[in-house]
């Protein structure tokens, strides 16, 4: 398309020279390759450059695709201080989505005698699907509790130990949770949802440990060759979605009065010390706390399943979201300037040293937990000193195929055969879901991940290849 012509400044790293209304440049940090899958998503890369206030450039990992205003594998900052905006769609409607790895203490062939069990057991354990239902039914205020408390709640519930807390990002909970912005219909939403996967991006995982590219980061990170491990990806459910949804009507309306006019109504957004920005940024953490809690409930919920039928302890490697906005402090043009770093699609990637990293993990860096694809593989990743666009990097293999088109090359029943015949075994809630799931519907996350850190935003540790998958 005119206006989004790329030049490459070097390998991996392409430029998008600022036009138009474009405040800032775009970077694109892809593979030749890949950057043949990125084409219309480009358009948004540089309408998320005219917001107001965004420093640096609008940023786009490799596993780029369409998403709504923002493209997913975005990442945009905008300052603070001088009227910078905060855009729902800079965050998405999954608020907080994100992944956590547990590992075994026992390696793949001590689990397989016990493997078709443990798969029937997280088969019953785990609710899934896009309605209502999870492992816990919270009382009287427990919903209230959940959005001020995150995983901290939950494991003073009984749910989890409390090292779990000290491998969350965040600790478990982020501050400024303000629970009053939080809509009646959004706490509905969420009240019956409370430890569920939802739909079928979303999944727990029985993996392993199949190669390890840096053993020392590796043995900090408590993964070692042929280990189980067990992967689990979910958010927020309704009630990120509802307060999505909430927040982007009042931004919609509310943006004229702050004379800022954007290229796609799907940008609406705000000043983040607005009233509107405020309470956006309130709900969305009251989100992320949700969504923390979600795994937390869902990682006991596996970790009973694995004593009972494996006699196995499942210990947290980390915990990181890829759908967020938080205010942190970067080094723009020499100064430190207080910034509303939106990721959407992307994964804060913190660099070895980092103070709000856990003690026993500072050196080496944090942890990045890559999904691939139910067929193929996803990667452990570590941040890096000098890491880009403000200490980012992927989130996933990212589609090509929209689920329609995904649906239409195989049917859930033929793909299950398939990946059974390849030791993987699968429990899916939805023949529909899992076909819109087809590993060929996903980029190669293997390109995505060495163009990652071909663009210097992170260094590989691990590869995890799937023995078993529990379909949302
Ligand atoms: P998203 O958050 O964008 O919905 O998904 C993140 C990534 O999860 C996708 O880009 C894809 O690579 C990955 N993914 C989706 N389904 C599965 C699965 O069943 N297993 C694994 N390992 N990864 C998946
Ligand atoms: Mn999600
Ligand atoms: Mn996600």
């Amino acid at each position: 398309a005119p206006g989004t012509d790329l030049v490459e400044e070097r390998p991996y790293r392409f430029r998008i020279a600022p036009h138009g209304p474009m405040r800032v440049p775009g970077v694109v940090f892809a593979s030749r390759g890949l950057l043949a899958d990125a084409e219309k998503s480009l358009e948004q890369v540089a309408n998320v450059a005219t917001l107001p206030g965004i420093v640096g450039a609008s940023y786009a990992m490799p596993d780029i695709h369409w998403g709504y205003g923002f493209p997913i594998g975005g990442v945009a900052a905008t300052d603070v201080g001088t009227g910078g905006v905060v855009s729902p769609g800079g965050v998405g409607f999954d608020i907080s989505c994100g992944v956590r790895l547990l590992a075994a203490d026992a390696d793949r062939r001590a689990l397989r005698p016990a493997l078709p069990a443990v798969m029937d057991g997280l088969d019953r354990a785990i609710p899934r699907g896009a309605g209502p239902g999870g492992v816990w039914r919270p009382p009287g205020d427990g919903l209230e509790r959940i959005l001020r408390g995150g995983s901290r709640y939950a494991v003073a519930e009984g749910y989890g130990e409390e090292r779990d807390l000290a491998r969350c990002e965040d600790g478990g909970a982020v501050a400024d949770a303000d629970v009053t912005r939080v809509s009646e219909r959004a706490r509905e939403r969420g009240l019956g949802q409370v430890g569920s996967l939802g739909s079928a991006n979303h999944f727990l995982e029985v993996q392993e440990v199949a190669e390890v590219y840096d053993e020392r980061i590796a043995a900090a990170f408590g993964l070692v060759p042929g280990q189980v491990c067990v992967m689990i990806h979910c958010g927020s459910r309704g009630l990120g979605h509802q307060i999505c949804t909430d927040h982007v009507r009042a931004m919609d309306r509310a943006m004229a009065r702050y004379g800022i006019a954007v290229p796609d109504r799907q940008l609406a957004c705000t000043p983040v010390g607005s009233p509107e920005g405020r309470a956006y940024l309130g709900a969305m953490a009251a989100a992320a706390n949700y969504a923390r809690a979600n795994r937390q409930l869902l990682s006991h919920a596996a970790r009973r399943v694995f004593r009972r039928a494996a006699g196995m302890r499942l210990s947290l490697v980390y915990d990181v979201s890829h759908n967020l906005a938080k205010i942190e402090t970067h080094g723009v043009a020499g100064e430190c300037r207080r910034l509303c770093v939106h990721r959407k699609g992307a994964t804060r990637a913190f660099p070895p040293g980092h103070p709000e990293l856990p003690p026993d993990l500072r050196e080496h860096g944090q942890p990045v937990l890559i999904p691939g694809t139910m067929g193929t593989a996803s990667y452990v990743l570590a941040g890096v000193p000098g890491g880009d666009a403000f200490h980012s990097t992927c989130h996933g293999a990212g589609r090509v195929l929209s689920r329609h088109q995904a649906a239409r090359t195989v049917t859930g029943q033929e793909l299950r055969a398939r990946l059974e015949a390849h030791g993987i075994a699968v429990r899916p809630r939805s023949w529909r879901g899992l076909a819109e799931e087809t590993p060929e519907a996903y980029k190669d996350v293997g390109e995505v991940v060495a163009a990652s850190e071909g663009a210097g935003l992170c260094r590989t540790v691990a590869r995890l290849v799937p023995l078993g998958v529990v379909k949302g």
